[in-house]
């Protein structure tokens, strides 16, 4: 017996879905919007949301302190905002730092006594708020993952607050949101959802859906990052760029990710690289090391993302690849280190050593 696929978020796509959208009130009649400090105001999301939310009569404040990597202390604030106000579910808008927030957040409303360093000490008392999801960013699919992914400063890395219980319960997508992204964050993310698709088909536990789907995000995700390449990016493909960073979340939603995101945790905290840069730096290589050990997949890999080789696919991600590195040997072996023993490392087909890890960072050190 195995189990193959389960995901139970509502996915609403299409121009407007935020104003259109008729089930905010079933969720309860106070709310709270958690998001960054300008990506929810200046994509138009936040007013979408909140014309529609005053429409349905459902009463919402805003919380919008988080910052990028959210930390667990920022999502335990959002969480004691949450039940200051009232709220009886949780709306995150953003890219994956606000949506990822907005889960964590959802826990610690539900649970007044929760300490931020408890979050991750396994069940707690009462389950989280719902959560509505609405990304700004075409990257981490986090609107169907049962993933929060928050900043400890106590483990000086990245780790993972992950239960089925923070499944949103709807999904909005609307693709007009990422237009006013920078074309480096676009080409990042964009990356992210890439490296999610890819991570996804060579992890052990793929199975016939989740392959089905990491096929449809790498061709739909490919076709993105080429149009974003070729300056031809238009609203039709910025919608096939969201869906396809959104099936990618359900890629990883069963798969999980591997050692392409254990490599660029590191990079991420300590050096400030942005999660969608950290991966593109790695993913190429990734990819490139399953020729020993799955190479009809590596091949079908560069035929749907439309590129003939290794070399073709490390252009096509080259402009989420920000400049060199600049460390030396001795703090490369250290992240390759981090890389190669993080617990997710261990979920692809090819498990990496400490060097094959220290090679990929040693192409970008200056
Ligand atoms: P992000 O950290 O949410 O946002 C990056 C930057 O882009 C921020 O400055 C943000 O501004 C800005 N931004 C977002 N949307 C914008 C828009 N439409 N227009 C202009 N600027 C915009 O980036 P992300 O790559 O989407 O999320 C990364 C986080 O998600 C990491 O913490 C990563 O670990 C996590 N992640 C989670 C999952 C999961 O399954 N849960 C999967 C992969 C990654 P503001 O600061 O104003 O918002
Ligand atoms: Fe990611």
């Amino acid at each position: 017996m195995r189990n193959l696929f389960f995901n139970p978020v509502k996915i609403i796509s299409g121009a407007g879905c935020v104003r259109d959208f008729d089930g905010y009130a079933d969720l309860g009649s106070r709310c709270l919007i958690v998001c960054g400090r300008s990506s929810a105001r200046l994509s138009g999301a936040l007013d979408d949301l909140t014309g529609a939310l005053s429409k349905a009569g459902v009463k919402a404040s805003v919380f919008d302190r988080v910052e990028e990597n959210p930390t667990v202390e920022t999502c335990h604030a959002a969480g004691e905002a949450a039940r200051e106000a009232g709220a009886q579910f949780i709306i995150g808008v953003g890219g994956g730092s606000p949506l990822d927030a907005a889960k964590a957040a959802a826990a610690f409303a539900a649970n007044p006594h929760l300490k931020p360093e408890e979050l991750y000490d396994g069940e707690h008392k009462s389950d989280p708020l719902p959560i509505i999801a609405i990304p700004t960013t075409a990257g981490t699919g986090s609107e169907v993952t049962p993933y929060s992914v928050l900043t400890v400063h106590s483990i000086s890395n990245k780790k993972t607050f992950k239960t089925p219980k923070i499944y949103p319960k709807v999904a909005l997508l609307d693709a007009a949101y990422t237009v006013t992204l920078p074309q480096s964050i676009t080409a990042a993310t964009a990356a992210d959802a890439l490296s999610h698709a890819v991570e996804g088909y060579f992890a052990k536990v793929a199975n016939p859906v989740s392959d089905a789907l990491a096929e449809k995000a790498m061709f739909y995700v490919g076709r993105g990052l080429r149009a974003l390449n070729d300056g031809r990016l238009d609203s039709s493909l910025r919608e096939k760029l969201l869906i396809g960073s959104t099936i990618a979340g359900l890629v990883i939603s069963v798969t999980g990710t591997s050692f392409v995101h254990s490599t660029g945790y590191p990079l991420t905290y300590f050096e400030g690289v942005s999660h969608g840069a950290a991966n593109a730096y790695f993913l190429a290589d990734y990819v490139g090391y399953m020729s020993s050990v799955a190479p009809e997949r590596e091949a079908k890999v560069y035929r749907i993302c439309g590129v003939r080789s290794n070399d073709e696919f490390r252009e096509l991600i080259s402009a989420a690849v920000p400049p060199a590195l600049r460390f030396d040997r001795d703090t490369a072996v250290k992240y390759a280190r981090i890389g190669a023993e993080g617990r997710s490392a261990k979920n692809s087909v090819f498990e990496p050593s400490i060097d094959d890890v220290y090679l990929m960072f040693k192409r970008y050190i200056k």
